[in-house]
């Protein structure tokens, strides 16, 4: 698949559920509404979406949400899935999830050819964990984390930036990170949904936030490429790769090979843009077909890029979409 502007587009990012067990303050509203159970695809539906999607040259499936684990018989989806790295029809399949119910879940991830998660951790402090999750537990977030290790799943550690709030926790999260051979990257906040508290407020730039691991050990850019949009860094005596993702900061479109379908049926081309196709009805009145015909619709959508920086200044319309409805 090729969009417009010649990127070839072999990423999918499905996510399952837009409902999770934390209410984590800069992705969510306190007082969440989810959507409607019987607007949501079935399991099915979305095994027979993202084959089609396979079919069409997707190489790798990122499984996130909402928290992907939260959604009943997610056991049966993994081992569809993981069963197509197997066939060598998927070079990947992963997850992006807030660790609580990898406990459950790693020894099955293992067994199903999930080799590597990302997991959300802001601060290790249980207190402000707490804070920040709206009462979620970290000891059980490590726990989890804990379990990826023991069953052989390489484990990314991802922090989201916020100002005054965990900048100091960065320092004991590198060195956490390094001790246990976990990645980090650095996430700056993007203005997706209300969640009523001040965006602009709460954002600061990756290097800003990362400035202080300066004044203890050495920080320095180093080659190192992955599929996504990071840049990394090596901090060391540490031995961490670190990885910075800046869309506000330093855009990273022009490489973006990702599609994103959300959990009631719709594909977004971007995660910053409205424009979306809806699959559900029509894979439902037609068979799952249909899908080809609809892909080459919403390959036609995918902007040039993002623009997280207007909506957070107020000169582009802001988007009311929050993060759990398409999956970081
Ligand atoms: N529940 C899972 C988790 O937390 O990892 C998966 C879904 S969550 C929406 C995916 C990622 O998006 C997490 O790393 C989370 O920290 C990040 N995230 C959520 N809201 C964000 C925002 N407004 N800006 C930047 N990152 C955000
Ligand atoms: Fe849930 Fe992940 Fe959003 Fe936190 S970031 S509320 S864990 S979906």
């Amino acid at each position: 698949m090729l969009d417009r502007f010649g990127r070839k587009i072999d990423y999918l990012r499905i996510s399952v559920t837009d409902r999770c067990n934390f209410r984590c303050q800069y992705c969510m509203s306190e007082k969440m509404t989810f959507m409607p159970k019987n607007e949501l695809l079935t399991l099915d539906e979305i095994c027979l979406i993202a084959e089609r999607f396979i079919g069409h040259g997707v190489r790798k499936i990122r499984l996130t949400g909402g928290e992907p684990l939260v959604r009943r018989d997610m056991k049966r989806v993994i081992q569809r899935l993981g069963r197509k790295v197997e066939t060598g029809d998927l070079d990947e399949l992963t997850l992006t999830t807030n660790g609580s119910l990898l406990g459950e879940y790693a020894d099955h991830l293992a067994a199903h050819n999930v080799r590597r998660v990302n997991i959300s951790l802001d601060i290790l402090d249980p207190v402000k964990f707490a804070e920040i999750t709206r009462g979620a537990k970290v000891d059980q977030v490590l726990a989890g984390i804990k379990a990826a290790k023991q069953n052989g799943i390489r484990v990314k550690i991802n922090m989201v930036a916020l100002r005054d709030f965990n900048q100091g926790a960065l320092i004991p999260m590198a060195e956490y990170c390094a001790e246990q051979g976990h990645d980090l990257t650095v996430i700056e906040t993007m203005p997706m949904g209300d969640v009523g508290a001040d965006r602009k407020l709460e954002h600061i730039s990756a290097q800003e936030f990362i400035a202080p691991l300066s004044d203890h050990y050495f920080v320095r850019p180093i080659e190192h490429r992955s599929a996504g949009p990071a840049r990394y860094m090596s901090v060391d005596p540490l031995g961490l790769r670190l990885g910075l993702i800046t869309p506000l900061s330093h855009n990273f479109c022009d490489n973006c090979n990702r599609l994103r379908l959300t959990t009631d049926g719709k594909i977004f081309m971007c995660l910053g843009h409205n424009a979306h196709v809806d699959l559900r009805a029509v894979v439902r009145n037609e068979g799952v077909g249909a899908v080809d015909r609809l892909l080459e619709k919403a390959l036609k959508l995918k902007p040039l890029r993002h623009e997280f920086n207007d909506q957070l200044n107020g000169s582009a319309e802001t988007l009311e979409r929050h993060m759990n409805v398409t999956g970081g």
